[in-house]
């Protein structure tokens, strides 16, 4: 392809990949050529933070919008043969949710969101122990102060079998794929869009640009005086390796809202882990006073000597898991690593246009962004060639939201002049 490419996307994660498959095979359709929509990623193509997911794909979310645009995505998963021309099957394991039981016996804010989800028709429901307790092996130790809630719909993926698929899914649409290639810089026509992205080897025209460059977004896009509000928290993974003498070594995801961790079978044998985002205000804002980001972009996040887990952090999970899993007190650490989220100051996405720069479109997860993958590249394409009900869903999710005074209400909170945050509706 020479000359103008249709969309530049920036970024090649698994939401950058998803944005350009979908576009190319919009353009298909029009009968124009899939190679004008072109791909840039300056090291590898799902390298960044995308090499680090757990593969877990879940539609309840505490946030409404949120959760009808994962349950819209859960379904384009089943259904990815047909959307991204690759094979990739999951593993339909479901997922046990379990919170502390309060002073009535339930969970009050858990039953409302079981309510709130099943108007939008996504299946989760409160179960009993015992009926929990048939869903999991013998090892996993469930407490009668818990209570349970059963996601059967949720999914889980291989990343090593992802990480195939979205190559695969890339070479399949005739994609124009620059790999080993960094966005520098943009050059502006007279009407203020984009004509130009400079790249360390070329420069490319184009009418529309992408950003899908995640935790890297705020550095490139303050060349064009474009504040993108995104910051990295740290998170730690480990897996343990088990017996594969145990019974039964698959089980449903374990989403522990009592220890805070996320738990799920890995490979053959293994029991991964990780904790969620942190929800309180005052440990998000310390991941953007320390802001990162904003000088030395995020290529730290790769960097070998920023990947090792301490001796305490494994102890600290080895006591988190031992509270769930009767058979860590006997495992062995397999593997771990140290990662980041890439997180937002009200940890939603970014989607949809820029407000200054009208061919710019942003496409950042906020620390969940696989699992919404089909659908925001979908939505992307809508947002750049014709307006959808995905794109609809979308603009809850605008940039234009941390306008107007946003950043200044949210040090106020943290200072705590304004402290009114719900914590809990950030995302579950
Ligand atoms: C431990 C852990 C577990 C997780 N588990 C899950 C899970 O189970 N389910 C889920 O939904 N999400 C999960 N996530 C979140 C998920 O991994 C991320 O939200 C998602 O991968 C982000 O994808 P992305 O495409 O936005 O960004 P990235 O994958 O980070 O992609 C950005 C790309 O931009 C490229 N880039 C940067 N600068 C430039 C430049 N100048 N020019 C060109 N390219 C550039 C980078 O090289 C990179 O490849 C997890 C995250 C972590 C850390």
């Amino acid at each position: 392809m020479a000359g103008k490419f249709n969309t530049v996307v920036v970024g090649g994660g698994c939401l950058g990949i998803a944005t350009a498959i979908s576009l190319a095979a919009r353009l298909r359709k029009q009968g124009k050529d899939p190679s004008s929509i072109c791909l840039i990623d300056k090291f590898v193509l799902a390298g960044g933070l995308t090499a680090r997911h757990s593969g877990i794909v879940r539609s309840a979310n505490a946030d409404a919008g949120a959760a009808k645009l994962a349950k819209a995505a859960s379904e384009m998963w089943l259904n990815i043969e047909n959307i991204w021309d690759v094979e990739l099957e999951p593993e339909r394991c479901g997922a046990i949710w379990i919170a502390k039981k309060d002073a009535q016996g339930t969970n009050e804010k858990w039953d409302i969101l079981e309510k709130n989800l099943i108007k939008d028709k996504i299946r989760f429901s409160k179960i009993t122990i015992d009926e929990a307790r048939d869903l999991t092996p013998d090892f996993v130790q469930l407490n009668e102060d818990e209570v349970f809630y059963y996601e059967p719909d949720a999914l889980q993926y291989d990343p090593a079998d992802v990480r195939r698929a979205l190559y695969e899914g890339v070479r399949r649409s005739n994609i124009t794929l620059m790999e080993k290639t960094e966005v520098i810089g943009f050059r502006k026509n007279t009407n203020g869009l984009i004509s130009n992205v400079i790249t360390n080897k070329e420069v490319l025209s184009c009418d529309h640009v992408v950003n899908a460059a995640g935790a890297w977004a705020p550095s490139i896009f303050a060349k064009l005086s474009i504040s993108v509000p995104v910051s990295v928290e740290p998170v730690y993974v480990v897996n343990w390796l088990t017996s594969l003498a145990d019974k039964k070594v698959d089980m449903p995801i374990i989403a522990d809202y009592v220890n805070r961790a996320y738990f799920r079978s890995w490979r053959d044998g293994e029991i991964h882990m990780h904790q969620p985002r942190k929800r309180a205000i005052q440990q998000t804002s310390s991941a953007f006073a320390e802001n990162p980001l904003g000088l030395l972009g995020a290529d730290f996040l790769n960097d070998p000597s920023n990947q090792a887990l301490g001796y305490s952090q494994t102890r600290i999970y080895e006591d988190i898991s031992k509270k769930r899993f009767s058979n860590v007190q006997q495992t062995v650490f397999s593997s771990g690593f140290r990662s980041y989220f890439d997180i937002t100051p009200d940890l939603k996405f970014i989607l949809g246009p820029d407000t200054k720069v009208k061919n710019l479109f942003h496409c950042l997860g906020s620390g969940q962004a696989f699992k919404f993958a089909p659908a925001f590249g979908e939505m992307m394409a809508e947002f750049v060639l014709e307006p959808g009900r995905l794109s609809e869903l979308g603009k809850n999710f605008s940039i234009s939201r941390f306008e107007g005074g946003f950043m200044e209400q949210f040090w106020n909170r943290v200072t705590g002049q304004n402290y009114t945050l719900e914590t809990e509706n950030a995302s579950l």
